[in-house]
């Protein structure tokens, strides 16, 4: 293990981190907590990881330089965005420890890959994707079975927050916004009667032990993640049961290390259904800072490190509401205005996170609250007041 010792003759052993978003921001704190030191490899001279990490290396995620400078520097390096080059961890990966492996980031960054690898791990999981089919030409478009239709249009790559994705009702829909991808392949997807949405944090150490969090339910606005909350609200044991069970089989079948975060769909018939995985922690995992003994970065801190896993009991019902630029404009205009962050940090059981952006835009991520409280109504009760407060 690398251990966080200030006694080796090169000084603390230092963790690595591709990306220098809000991710790798709070994977920093976690990491510093524990007596690492950090070094973040991120093109962008500001960022929200590179203004708390020790070190910034400012070059692009495939420069050899740069990845030459992090391997390196680092004891253990990681990744804190879903589409970092994964040439670039598998080479990271040849000089040094990597978690994840290229290879497991390579299948989360492919929705093809994703699907057939959820289809694979079905007899073991006991949960199956939505029914899909890839769409790379015309001829694809005109071979789609009548039931996939109405669906949902996703570009195979690079979707995040809803983006690259449009919703179709018949082939014409199809075509037409086929063609606005400019040709790139696409996923089509059966459009689900969703009653709601959940997550499972799941972490596994280098010698496969795992470890596997309290289910979460997600609800979305605009495509971006709105509010967390745990327990949820509509969750069943034997959903909660079921989601765990599933979340720990496919986390083993990918032979994966470090924090992976599984996204799954509840119909309105109870069916569960995997719908992604991302290779990292999760916005939907936030509220493990404050509500579980061990957060989600400092479990992909362990992880990296290969110590053993933290213990992922949760101690208080929690609700997570990210924070977006909206808050940062009066109404729909565009004046600006400080958001009334004395009124929210009064609410009962209120922890602020904001990531250090200096630029609110509309639907961007700038921070999170999380509120914890000894029942689950005493927490939701200040969530309201603090949308009523933020607006
Ligand atoms: P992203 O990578 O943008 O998070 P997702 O596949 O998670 O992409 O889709 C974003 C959201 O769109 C989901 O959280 C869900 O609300 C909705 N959605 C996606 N796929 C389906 C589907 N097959 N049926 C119904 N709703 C869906
Ligand atoms: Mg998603």
């Amino acid at each position: 293990s690398f251990l966080p010792t200030a006694l080796g003759k090169d000084g603390p052993a230092v963790l690595g981190v591709m990306g220098g978003g809000q991710l790798g921001r709070m994977f920093a704190h976690a990491a510093q907590a524990m007596g690492y030191q950090v070094a973040v490899l991120e093109p962008s001279q500001v960022s929200p990881a590179g203004q708390v990490a020790e070190r910034l290396i400012s070059r692009a995620y495939t420069d050899p330089e740069g990845l030459a400078e992090l391997a390196q520097t680092c004891v253990a390096i990681t990744t804190e965005f879903e589409n970092v080059p994964a040439d670039s961890m598998a080479w990271l990966g040849e000089r040094t420890f990597v978690a994840p492996a290229a290879s497991c980031v390579s299948i989360a960054q492919d929705r093809i890959l994703e699907k057939r690898f959820f289809v694979e791990c079905a007899p073991t999981s006991g949960v199956m994707p939505a029914p899909h089919k890839t769409i790379a030409s015309h001829a694809d478009i005109d071979a789609i079975a009548d039931d996939l239709l109405p669906g949902i249009l996703k570009t195979v790559r690079m979707g995040y927050d809803g983006k690259g994705q449009v919703r179709v009702r018949t082939r014409e829909d199809v075509r037409a916004a086929f063609d606005a991808m400019k040709g790139v392949t696409c996923l089509l997807e059966k459009m689900l009667p969703l009653a709601y949405e959940v997550s499972v944090l799941t972490a596994r150490g280098h010698d496969g032990a795992s470890v596997v969090y309290p289910i979460a339910e997600n609800v979305h606005r605009d495509g971006i993640l709105f509010t967390t909350t745990v327990p949820g609200p509509n969750v069943s044991d034997a959903c909660a049961k079921q989601a765990q069970d599933a979340a720990r089989a496919i986390v083993a079948q990918l032979g994966y290390v470090g924090v992976l975060c599984i996204e799954f769909f509840v119909l309105q018939d109870g069916t569960l259904v995997v719908n992604e995985m991302a290779p990292r922690p999760h916005n939907s995992g936030h509220y493990t800072i404050d509500a579980c003994v061990t957060s989600q970065f400092a479990q992909q801190v362990r992880a990296m490190a290969r110590l053993p896993l933290g213990d992922v009991r949760q101690h208080s019902p929690a609700v997570m509401l990210n924070i977006l630029g909206d808050v940062w404009f009066e109404g729909d205009s565009e004046t600006p205005r400080e958001p009334a962050w004395d009124r929210v940090l009064a609410l009962p059981g209120a922890n602020l996170h904001l990531y250090g952006k200096d630029d609110p835009r509309r639907a961007r991520k700038m921070g999170h609250i999380t509120f914890v409280a000894p029942t689950l109504e005493e927490a939701q009760a200040s969530l309201r007041e603090a949308c009523a407060i933020l607006g």
